[in-house]
């Protein structure tokens, strides 16, 4: 079978497509035939160098994975040929102290997939039963490809650290990246009041197209908060989600009502902020990192996407050999949502 791998990684990283046998199927195994692979952030950071630990050489990049099922180990009695699954983002042990508290992202023997594990970039992966979930065939594989992370990643940011409630307001930021987009979806789902940025003008009309609360293009010299301040008489917003990192980490505490949870899930820049800690302090709010998502989540994002609540937004797709071009794609900023690859 093919499989893609980073041979070397750096601002233009090599790639190259490489001969691999078919995983041998442990008893407790499935064998997923890859239908679509979404291309994270993650793996941006890893082709570029900005992620080094951990990462083995020669790794088949890919934690978005969607496919088929075509073959069950001897062990597995809960899933059927043909089924169409996710995975999860690691496979994670069922047994350790995390997973069974239910953090089984942070699984102590949990190896992430397209990180210190092969992941979905390639035509068959092996996978463990308990680390695939159905999802209904009426999803396209390429949607499908994209409910585990980014939606299951904003479903836990929401959901589990942020508590978010009806009627509360929730500022995103990025709102046309791949979290940002389905975040904006989830919030507005609770019964939320979504402000949401951009930076990116020719994502606005997709993004006004959404109907979900209101879209600001981000303007040089204006501070986001000054408009977050004007749609909230003053009070701020209950929460920040903020994918982009440090860059907008003073628009978020300047943004964050008495109280609120700023939720920071990613670093686009390298890492280089500064902030008043007072302007934290005084407002009572709390600065939350969040990465993963747990099982829970993932069932949680699934019926969100079942059900219609939450679109997965596709910028483009293209075939696996492109991934060097949807890399240059990505870190230009120009597709919405994310761009999903298929072999
Ligand atoms: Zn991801
Ligand atoms: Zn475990």
């Amino acid at each position: 079978m093919k499989a893609v791998i980073l041979k070397k990684a750096g601002l233009e990283p090599l790639l190259e497509v490489v001969e691999r046998p078919v995983p041998n199927l442990k008893s407790t195994q499935v064998l997923v035939r890859v239908g679509a692979v979404g291309l994270c952030h993650h793996d941006i950071s890893i082709m570029d160098g900005t992620i080094r630990r951990g990462v083995p050489e020669n790794i088949v990049l890919g934690h978005e994975i969607a496919g088929n099922i075509v073959e069950i180990g001897s062990d597995v009695s809960d899933r059927t040929p043909g089924e169409q699954v996710i995975t999860t983002l690691t496979s994670s042990c069922g047994q350790c102290e995390m997973c069974l508290k239910g953090s089984e992202y942070r699984c102590v023997y949990g190896l992430g997939f397209g990180h210190k594990l092969d992941g979905g970039l390639t035509e068959f992966i092996a996978v463990d039963a308990r680390n695939v979930f159905p999802v209904s065939s009426n999803i396209s594989v390429v949607e499908a490809s994209l409910v585990a992370c980014p939606i299951g990643v904003s479903v836990k940011a929401l959901y589990d650290l942020a508590e978010i409630k009806s009627g509360q307001t929730i500022v995103v930021f990025g709102a046309g990246g791949g979290l940002g987009v389905h975040a904006l979806q989830v919030a507005s789902d609770v019964g939320t009041n979504v402000i949401a940025f951009t930076t990116s003008p020719h994502k606005l009309g997709e993004l006004e197209a959404l109907n979900i609360g209101q879209v600001f293009l981000s303007e040089d010299g204006i501070d986001p908060s000054e408009l977050v301040h004007a749609f909230t008489e003053d009070r701020g917003a209950d929460i920040v989600f903020n994918p982009v990192g440090s860059a907008l980490l003073h628009s978020s505490v300047s943004s964050v009502a008495l109280s609120g949870k700023i939720l920071i899930l990613g670093e686009i820049e390298r890492p280089s902020a500064s902030m008043n800690v007072t302007e934290l302090m005084f407002r009572d709010a709390s600065l939350i990192g969040s990465t993963g998502a747990d099982l829970f989540n993932i069932e949680k994002a699934i019926s969100l996407v079942e059900s219609g609540s939450v679109k997965p937004i596709i910028g483009s797709t293209l075939g696996f050999e492109d991934l060097l071009e949807a890399y240059t794609l990505v870190k230009r900023r120009e597709p919405i949502g994310r761009i999903v690859l298929q072999p």
